[in-house]
């Protein structure tokens, strides 16, 4: 892995923000302030305008230099919880592309997240893809399973996550001035997570031949 994959996980994942974009703004309009999915796509075309730097770097410079991009471009609670999610794999960035490290490193970018924003699971937010993918991501490595059969699970593991948000009380961020309100709607980061999740298992299924599952479309 290194910055070239880097860049191309940017594009694939502003390619299906995109495809997303409408769904992800109404789910936002009823709990949040409607700017979710423009601030994420925001943030990857400001990482798709910088490609060429991305590219030419190891994959933790690339990482931290995506990190410091998004916190100056992204505003919102997104910007800086995605900034230390990068930020905090690029310090975990491993020397060997197998899954162990990839495992460790988006857990230790996760843990980052977790510190920024103050929240695990249970508080209708993204952390409720993103740390459940984590974990599932690191017992999968730990395990030995395949690197097919990890990309293969982990999307259904972040659309279990995105789901579970739907009766939670949010406890975090805008939507919990609704209260009891909020509850009935999909966090629109735990959806984003979930297609961005996705669109990058796709890719990284296809870059290494393309096994059963790399097709499978974000519902
Ligand atoms: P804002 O809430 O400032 O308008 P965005 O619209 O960019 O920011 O992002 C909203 C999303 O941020 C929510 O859907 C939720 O998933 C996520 N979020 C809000 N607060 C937190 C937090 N403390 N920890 C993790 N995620 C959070
Ligand atoms: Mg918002």
């Amino acid at each position: 892995m290194n910055g070239k994959l880097i860049a191309e996980c940017c594009d694939r994942a502003y390619a299906a923000l995109v495809q997303h974009t409408d769904e992800i703004a109404a789910l936002d309009q009823q709990i949040g302030d409607g700017d979710h999915i423009y601030n994420m796509l925001r943030g990857l075309e400001a990482l798709r305008a910088m490609a060429p730097q991305i590219e030419a770097a190891e994959m933790g410079q690339a990482l931290q230099l995506a990190g410091g991009k998004l916190l100056s471009t992204v505003g919102g609670s997104s910007g800086p919880l995605l900034a230390s999610l990068l930020m905090g794999m690029a310090r975990a960035a491993p020397r060997e592309a197998g899954a162990d490290g990839v495992a460790a490193m988006f857990a230790a970018g996760v843990d980052a997240m977790q510190r920024r924003g103050k929240t695990g699971t249970g508080s209708k937010t993204m952390m409720d893809v993103l740390i459940p993918v984590a974990e599932r991501f690191r017992e999968l490595a730990a395990a030995q399973a395949g690197v097919g059969e990890i990309l293969a699970e982990l999307p259904r593991v972040a659309e279990r996550g995105m789901a579970s948000t739907r009766d939670m009380l949010a406890l975090k961020g805008r939507a919990s001035f609704l209260g009891d309100r909020s509850r009935g709607h999909i966090d629109p980061g735990a959806r984003s997570s979930h297609v961005i999740i996705t669109a990058i298992c796709a890719l990284l299924a296809e870059s290494r031949g393309g096994p059963e599952r790399s097709h499978e479309e974000v519902s």
